[in-house]
C-alpha cells in the first residue's frame, strides 16, 4: 500500500514538470512569432480591399451625425479611419480594429447638447 502511494506521487511530479516546461516553450514560441509579424506585413482582414464599414446601428453614424473615411491600404500598419464630426471641426485618426463608438457619442453629449445623440434622445426631441 504505501509504494503504491509513493509511486503516484512521484507520477504527479513528473506531470508538473512536463507541464511546466510546455507552458515556457509556448511562451517563448508566441514572443518569436510577434516580432516576426512587426516586420512582415500586418495581415489585417481590414487591409483587404474588399472591406467595408458597417453602419452597426450605431446612432451617430447611422444619422450622419460623423462621417467615417476609410484611410488608404497600408499593408506595414492597421487600417485607419478618418472620423470627421459634421457639426464642428473636431476630426480623428483612429484604427478601424477595436474602434469604439463611445468616445464619440461622448462629443455630442458635451460639444453639441442640442442635437440627438441616440434614439432615446431623438424621441425626447421630437415631442417638445
Ligand atoms: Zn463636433
Amino acid at each position: 500500500m504505501a509504494s503504491n502511494a509513493s509511486s503516484s506521487q512521484q507520477t504527479s511530479l513528473a506531470s508538473s514538470i512536463i507541464l511546466d516546461h510546455t507552458s515556457q516553450s509556448t511562451q517563448q514560441y508566441s514572443q518569436q512569432n510577434s516580432q516576426l509579424s512587426s516586420q512582415q506585413n500586418i495581415n489585417s482582414r481590414y487591409n483587404n480591399p474588399d472591406f467595408q464599414l458597417k453602419d452597426n446601428d450605431i446612432y451617430i453614424f447611422e444619422n450622419s451625425l460623423f462621417t467615417r473615411i476609410l484611410q488608404p491600404i497600408d499593408h506595414t500598419k492597421e487600417r485607419e479611419l478618418l472620423i470627421q464630426c459634421i457639426t464642428c471641426s473636431y476630426k480623428k485618426i483612429e484604427k478601424v480594429a477595436g474602434f469604439q463608438s463611445l468616445n464619440y457619442v461622448a462629443h455630442y453629449k458635451r460639444k453639441h447638447p442640442n442635437i440627438a445623440h441616440n434614439k432615446e434622445l431623438e424621441k425626447i426631441k421630437q415631442l417638445k
